[in-house]
């Protein structure tokens, strides 16, 4: 009948906290020692009995009486516990402190039996001999049972009910005592308990009613004389407890009934609820003893904890008060759930927020792959995570350390968010610059005429919906804070200025095409226009067969209407390209001016080479031979002595030499002034930029801070050059005129 071994297994002050478990636990756990040490290692124990995850679903109930009376005994014949017990032959106080152990008849929680996940709790030592240390721990092991249990079971035997001034009352004030202690801070925020009264070694002869009666009056008497704290004078002690009575049969002289009846006892530990129309006190008989009235509602996995501030608070004497360690527990709870969550939620996120740390410092872009999966699936996972554990605990508490988890996680994954945002920014930005690049390449290449607006227009459309893509795939849902609705504006911004880089490019090929084109074109007409001098039949002689009749007077009309034209059609081929791509009015404008200063240079190039020295020299030489050596109608002359060669040289000579001056400036026939370059090029448009006007030349009489007038930028041979061409032409037309001459001589010897 009793388990001599059990209590000396883990006494003596230190826990064990390694070693075989089994072993170790056999007897349950010494809470608290008898130096009023709280047991480190009773999360172990819990874990080791499978409570942690219980959540909710555990029950705690305390014994509380006289010293040997039985109360170990009971415990273990009800809960199949080995719990140390007396033995008979010494009578000896077993160790004091308390002990906690898991009920080992294994409720189902099924309909009629036990509850699942009972712990029961032995208080030894109360009632000892040596009063004055005892009433100390007396105090604090029912302060302690009271804040933790359901269920207080009262042990007596049935002789000492009545006694009014016997042990037991005097335990029973104190229990009431710290009760309303407990009441002090918040009177709402304290469950109910129950007081089991259980009857020991009941004859028979008086019934329970009657026990329990004398009980119930002697409990208002204690409860009447107790001096209450202010404002819970007129509680009364049904406010707080609710009563449930059970007689046993002598255990030593009825054995199999004692054994019966604990057998019908155990089954009242199961869960159930209370009849809305008793008040105060629970059937005897029947009814389920564990209602979620009684329930201290400390989740499984935090009571350890609690269990050990409320004893800290004990034994240091503070106030006890249950909301503000509820508070405690759930903060220091919540805090350590927001860890243990964390750990897989850092498993997924740690690596992805270091590649994208790794690429931002390498200057690399690093679009993540499935990252909106991996952070919606790891953030309601750490979410969901949180709150089963979490939401058990004190629901201010809960929700405050809900937002700041959340917070966190949201802070990480936000930045995360925005790093993919920029990443695809970046390399969006990038592949619509190479695209666009490359399509206008591959259509120079091809030498096909790219339409270089629709090429934007189509890359812009492909870059814009893969930033949405990417974008989109990575939205977390559910948070606020998911949207790239301006990150996308900005990046339509960007990918605009980029284009507009692009097309200012594209403006500058055009530019540059259309400069070639007129090039070579002045190139051909202009030399042809030169050329015509060479015929010499623009000065007297009548234009060769299908020639126009052309004067040299109006070299430079015609020089300047071909010129004129030529820009023309050049800036309108322009206008119609630059247009097609959508350049500005303003763009279209500076290029088009741009491109007729250019032209000018090219014509002034052109005609300087017409008039270098060799060119000019020979082109009047030519000029001069056609006037000398053919007659009016354009017949080659035959010399003969008698013709007046002098003459004919004379007028030939002069005529070509009139060229000179004509050459020499380019001066319009028709107004005998230069052309009107500066209003034909016109003044800059306003919106023209310094970099527009980099490469450009000064031209004489437009630019006039050049200093350089009209007259002078139209100047085409200087005094000296024309002086010296008309000294080398002369040598040159008196050769000629000599072989003539030889020529006549020569004819009439032969
Ligand atoms: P505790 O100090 O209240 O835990 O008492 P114990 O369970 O250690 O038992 C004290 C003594 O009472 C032991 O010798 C038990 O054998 C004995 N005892 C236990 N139950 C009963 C009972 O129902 N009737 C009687 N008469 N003795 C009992
Ligand atoms: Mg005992």
């Amino acid at each position: 009948l009793h388990h001599p071994s059990a209590p000396t297994r883990m006494m003596n002050g230190h826990f064990a906290s390694v070693g075989d478990s089994e072993a170790q636990y056999e007897h349950g756990i010494q809470v608290i020692d008898e130096d009023k040490d709280f047991n480190p290692n009773l999360t172990t124990y819990l874990a080791y009995e499978k409570i942690i995850p219980a959540g909710f679903n555990y029950h705690l109930i305390s014994v509380f009486g006289s010293q040997s009376t039985g109360k170990s005994t009971l415990l273990n014949h009800l809960f199949g516990t080995e719990f140390g017990v007396m033995s008979e032959q010494e009578r000896r106080q077993t160790t004091k402190g308390i002990w906690m152990s898991k009920n080992k008849r294994d409720g189902t929680g099924e309909e009629g039996s036990m509850a699942e996940n009972i712990l029961v709790m032995d208080v030894e030592g109360t009632d000892g001999r040596e009063r004055g240390e005892d009433q100390d721990f007396e105090r604090k092991a029912a302060l302690f049972a009271l804040a933790t249990s359901e269920v207080l079971i009262v042990n007596m035997w049935e002789h000492q009910v009545g006694l009014y001034q016997g042990a037991n009352m005097g335990l029973l004030k104190t229990v009431f005592e710290v009760n309303l202690q407990l009441f002090l801070k918040d009177s709402k925020s304290v469950p109910r308990s129950l007081l089991f009264f259980v009857i020991r070694d009941h004859i028979g002869n008086t019934p329970l009613a009657n026990l329990r009666n004398t009980v119930l009056a002697d409990l208002s008497r204690i409860w009447s004389t107790l001096s209450k704290p202010k404002g819970l004078e007129d509680s009364k002690i049904e406010d707080y407890f609710d009563f449930a009575f059970v007689a046993l049969p002598h255990k030593i002289l009825q054995p199999e009934k004692f054994v019966e009846e604990i057998n019908k006892l155990s089954t009242r530990f199961r869960e159930g609820y209370k009849d809305p129309k008793r008040t105060g006190l629970v059937d005897e008989d029947s009814q389920p003893l564990l209602l979620p009235d009684y329930h201290r509602r400390i989740p499984a996995d935090g009571f350890s904890r609690y269990a050990e501030g409320i004893w800290e608070q004990i034994e240091s004497n503070k106030d006890l008060d249950l909301p503000t360690q509820q508070e405690l527990l759930a903060q220091f709870r919540c805090d350590e759930i927001s860890r243990e969550v964390l750990v897989p939620f850092d498993e997924v996120i740690a690596p992805l927020e270091k590649t994208q740390e790794d690429g931002v410092r390498s200057g690399k872009v690093s679009l993540l792959p499935n990252l909106g999966a991996a952070m919606n699936s790891a953030r309601i996972a750490i979410l969901q995570a949180f709150d089963t554990e979490a939401s058990r605990y004190h629901k201010g508490v809960y929700s405050r350390k809900r937002t700041e988890l959340a917070s966190k996680v949201d802070g990480r994954l936000k930045a995360l968010f925005h790093g993919q945002l920029s990443a695809t920014h970046k390399s969006g930005v990038e592949a619509f610059s190479d695209a666009v690049s490359g399509a206008v390449k591959a259509g120079q290449k091809k030498n096909a005429s790219y339409d270089f607006g629709k090429i934007v227009e189509t890359e812009k459309k492909k870059a814009l919906a893969k930033f949405e893509e990417d974008a989109k795939a990575a939205v977390v849902e559910g948070a606020d804070w998911s949207d790239y609705a301006s990150e996308l504006a900005l990046y339509r911004k960007d990918l605009d200025s980029v284009s507009s880089r692009l097309r200012k490019e594209e403006m500058r090929r055009l530019a540059t095409r259309s400069e070639r084109w007129v090039r070579s074109r002045l190139d051909e007409s202009i030399g042809l226009e030169f050329n015509k001098l060479g015929s010499g039949r623009g000065g007297s002689g009548a234009p060769a067969e299908g020639e126009k009749p052309v004067s040299e007077k109006d070299l430079w009309d015609r020089v300047w209407n071909v010129f004129t034209e030529t820009v023309e059609f050049a800036e309108a081929r322009f206008t119609e390209r630059a247009r097609n791509f959508e350049a500005s009015p303003e763009e279209v404008e500076v290029g088009l001016w741009r491109l007729r200063r250019k032209s000018w240079g090219v014509l002034r190039a052109k005609v300087q080479e017409e008039v270098m020295e060799g060119n000019i020299l020979l082109k009047l030489r030519e000029n001069f031979e056609d006037k000398f050596r053919y007659d009016e109608n354009g017949v080659p002359r035959i010399w003969r002595p008698t013709d007046d060669i002098e003459g004919i040289y004379t007028k030939a000579r002069e005529s070509t030499l009139t060229l000179i001056p004509i050459l020499s400036r380019f001066k319009l026939s028709t107004t005998s002034s230069p052309p009107p370059l500066d209003a034909w090029i016109g003044s800059a448009p306003p919106s023209v930029s310094p970099a527009d006007e980099e490469d450009l030349a000064p031209i004489g009489g437009v630019d006039e801070e050049e200093g350089k007038s009209l007259e002078e930028e139209m100047m085409v041979l200087s005094e000296a050059k024309s002086a010296d061409l008309t000294v080398r032409f002369k040598k040159t037309a008196d050769g000629v005129y000599v072989e003539a001459k030889r020529s006549a001589i020569g004819g009439i010897t032969q």
